[in-house]
């Protein structure tokens, strides 16, 4: 199915997921809007370069703060769609965006940053738990406001967790198994997260829906990877055990936000919270919805890695 040709405004552009999000708006042909902080260029030149970089990409940018919302009323009355990808510091601040979209009143699709589990059916140790309710907060906010939504439940980004589990560009003979690694999670690669999310906030089977990203081919337990890894590189790894109940007690011990990744590890890897509910005929999936995007597995991102292991720039477990 075609999907229309919109103006889609992206906040977050300059970051992980969001320069994905970028290039794929661009590539299926929407009009493409950044919105950014403003840049001092004798502070941050490398972001400079970024903001050009995309102006020569044919992406229009507003330069702003979240604070300030006239620029954000202007900003978002010039386009359709509004995506974020803010990082999860700045979820919060997302209401800043939608009084500013409910104040212009023309849009027609916003995409809250989210990311990752189905907010609404999982639940999560409590540093999990916080982040987690910080997006059900922005989805009732959008829908108090009055908005079109679509939220994204993405999963987990498999380059970046191939990266974090199997450390591909290190050779390394030993990896680290979360419980008892047989959880099964759902890893898809970053640019097929952007595409699916600029397909669905442009299709109208998805208006005031959640879509979920369960590819078939992308369901895999921690065992599951190292063995495809192992056959693969032709070597036996070395698997250590980390129980759960010291991912607990980390999660427990450690001060915020370091406790926030070994909550999301043992929400992923240790419960198998991903596929912990079964997709009905009422769910809408990725794939299913769009069976002609060829997304690329997990087992094919580890033949990408066995040549050039892309290096994920992330802020851990963002
Ligand atoms: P990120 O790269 O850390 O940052 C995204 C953007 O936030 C950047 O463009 C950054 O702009 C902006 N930002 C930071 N501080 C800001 C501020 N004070 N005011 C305005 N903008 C600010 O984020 P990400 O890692 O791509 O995460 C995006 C989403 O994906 C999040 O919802 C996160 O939860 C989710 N995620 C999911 C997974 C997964 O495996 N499922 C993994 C990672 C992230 P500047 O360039 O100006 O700093």
């Amino acid at each position: 199915m075609a999907c229309e040709k919109r103006k889609i405004l992206i906040f977050g552009g300059t970051g992980y997921l969001g320069l994905h999000m970028i290039k794929a708006s661009l590539s299926m042909g929407h009009p493409t809007y950044a919105y950014v902080r403003p840049v001092k260029p004798y502070t941050n030149p490398s972001k400079l370069d970024l903001l050009k970089e995309f102006e020569s990409m044919g992406v229009t940018v507003f330069q702003g703060e979240l604070e300030e919302h006239e620029k954000l009323v202007s900003a978002v009355k010039q386009v359709d769609v509004v995506i974020s990808t803010l990082a999860v510091p700045q979820h919060l601040d997302q209401l800043k965006i939608i009084s500013a979209m409910k104040e212009a009143g023309n849009i027609k699709r916003f995409v809250p940053s989210e990311f990752g589990n189905e907010v609404d059916r999982v639940s999560g140790l409590p540093p999990f738990e916080t982040v987690l309710d910080n997006k059900r907060k922005i989805r009732r906010a959008s829908e108090a406001a009055g908005l079109s939504y679509t939220y994204v439940s993405a999963n987990s980004f498999a380059a970046y967790f191939v990266d974090y589990l199997l450390h591909p560009h290190e050779k390394r003979e030993e990896v680290l198994v979360y419980g008892s690694g047989e959880a099964k999670a759902v890893l898809n690669y970053e640019e097929d997260v952007a595409a699916y999310t600029v397909k669905a906030a442009t299709d109208p089977r998805v208006a005031n829906r959640v879509i979920i990203y369960r590819p078939p081919g992308n369901i895999v337990s921690q065992l599951g990877l190292i063995s495809s890894w192992e056959k693969k590189t032709g070597r036996t790894l070395k698997k250590i055990h980390v129980p759960e109940e010291e991912i607990v007690k980390l999660s427990e011990s450690l001060p915020f936000p370091e406790n926030v990744p070994p909550s999301i590890l043992h929400n992923i890897f240790i419960k198998g919270e991903q596929v912990s509910f079964e997709l009905t005929a009422d769910d809408l999936e990725a794939s299913e919805l769009y069976p002609d995007y060829k997304y690329t597995s997990v087992d094919s991102l580890l033949d990408i890695c066995l040549v050039n292991p892309p290096k994920p720039k992330l802020a851990a477990f963002s």
